[in-house]
């Protein structure tokens, strides 16, 4: 697949355009950013490890019937993706308070949640990625109804599927974040799923294995990726 001209560039991956019209060219870098890209880093080989992190997930996702943006691995750092129309909206799924919600709500984290909490964020940097409900995506028509009522039931279907998943990894999947994309007429999961898109705590001992590593400057974070990666694939 021939890769062409870079169409975008965002904090942790390149897309590039190919030589088919339907399909697009996803590289992940090893750049960090965090808190609105105010806190930059590098972390090794971050992006060869959520590029093979991402073709795990999503292959599990497909192989349970979950549509998404995924074709095929290409090298250590690429993967071919179908070219979908990104909906600006950002679906974060929780099953353990943290992060967002514990500051949000004055929680402590570790709360482990009944059922999962569902959120959608307004996908803009500039303005912090604003959490939002399905009146503002409808009112702002982000999405159609029939498209917020699949992408709904969709994240909770993820969620069920990757938190056993983990669970038999001995990881609790707290919380992550999925975007969605518009392909013909479906809507596909697109972007990652990584350490950099979920929090992982070790079951037993609650360690970090996520950005959280980054972002608290907790050191050893290129063991903890590895760490998920290692667990996923033994
Ligand atoms: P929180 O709202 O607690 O900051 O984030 C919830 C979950 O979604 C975390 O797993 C976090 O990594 C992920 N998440 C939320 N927003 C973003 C984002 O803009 N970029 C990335 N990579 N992950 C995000």
């Amino acid at each position: 697949m021939q890769k062409k001209k870079l169409i975008y560039e965002g904090k942790a991956k390149k897309v590039f355009e190919t030589d088919d019209p339907d399909l697009f060219i996803q590289e992940f870098k090893d750049d960090a950013t965090a808190f609105d890209a105010t806190k930059r880093g590098t972390i090794r080989d971050k992006g060869v490890v959520n590029n093979a992190i991402s073709k795990i997930l999503f292959e599990l996702l497909i192989s349970k019937g979950i549509e998404t943006h995924f074709v095929k691995q290409l090298d250590a750092r690429q993967m071919l993706v179908k070219k979908v129309e990104i909906i600006p909206l950002e679906v974060t799924i929780r099953n353990i308070v943290a992060g967002g919600m514990a500051k949000l709500l004055g929680i402590e984290e570790g709360l482990n949640l009944g059922e999962p909490v569902l959120e959608y964020h307004y996908k803009d940097d500039s303005l912090h990625d604003p959490l939002i409900n399905e009146y503002h995506a409808r009112a702002l028509k982000i999405a159609t109804d029939e498209e917020m009522d699949f992408i709904k039931k969709r994240s909770f279907e993820i969620n069920n599927i990757l938190k056993s998943f983990f669970d038999r990894k001995n990881i609790d999947l707290v919380d992550f974040k999925l975007e969605f994309g518009r392909y013909k007429d479906k809507i596909l999961l697109a972007d990652e799923i990584s350490p950099d898109t979920c929090r992982f705590w070790d079951k037993d001992t609650r360690k970090k294995l996520d950005k959280d590593r980054f972002r608290r400057d907790l050191g050893a974070i290129e063991d903890a990726y590895r760490e998920v990666l290692k667990r996923i694939t033994t």
